[in-house]
């Protein structure tokens, strides 16, 4: 059975609508084009934006004054982080001076929130958040950053020495 229904008036609401949203887009398109040099449009990666000092990009594991990386392996970092993405394998140090040292240290970088609980956590500046971020990857295991890579990697420039030294 056919039912006759009232007009709709709502459809029309939607396309005036509709037509006052495309207005103003074509408004902040013609003003853009008049004035190109000042869209606040950064052109990456040619140029980059500056970063704050508290900016959390990737983890760094610092350095002894005699190179050596100044982790004492106690833990907090990885029990204080919610993603649960760092693992470390704690060990006895052979210098009887040094109580403790990972022999294995990982971040799962694909886990982590980036929200700084390592850093804080730690007593010792053993473990900081640095300034990169471009870390894009084919592979799930290019994630997984090593003793080695958190310590040693080219970016680093041969390191960051820790603000505790004792
Ligand atoms: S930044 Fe947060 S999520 Fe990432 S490793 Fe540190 S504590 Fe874990
Ligand atoms: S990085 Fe710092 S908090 Fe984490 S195990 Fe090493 S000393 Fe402890």
């Amino acid at each position: 059975m056919l039912i006759k229904r009232p007009p709709s008036y709502h459809k029309l609401f939607f396309f005036r609508g509709m037509l006052l949203g495309m207005t103003v887009t074509l408004k902040h398109f013609i003003l853009n084009l008049l004035r190109i040099r000042k869209i606040p449009t950064i052109q990456y990666p040619e140029k980059k934006r500056e970063r704050s000092a508290r900016f959390k990009g990737k983890h760094i594991l610092t350095k002894k004054l005699d190179g050596s990386i100044r982790c004492t392996s106690c833990l907090l970092c990885q029990t204080a982080c919610p993603a649960r993405c760092i693992k470390i394998t704690p060990s006895e140090h052979p210098d009887p001076k040094v109580e403790k040292f990972p022999i294995s240290f990982q971040i799962d970088l694909l886990r982590c929130v980036m929200c700084g609980y390592c850093e804080e956590a730690c007593p010792v500046d053993a473990i900081r958040m640095g300034q990169e971020y471009e870390w894009a990857d084919y592979s799930e295991s290019s994630f997984i950053m090593d003793k080695e890579y958190l310590s040693n990697r080219p970016a680093l420039q041969g390191g960051v020495i820790s603000k505790v030294n004792s």
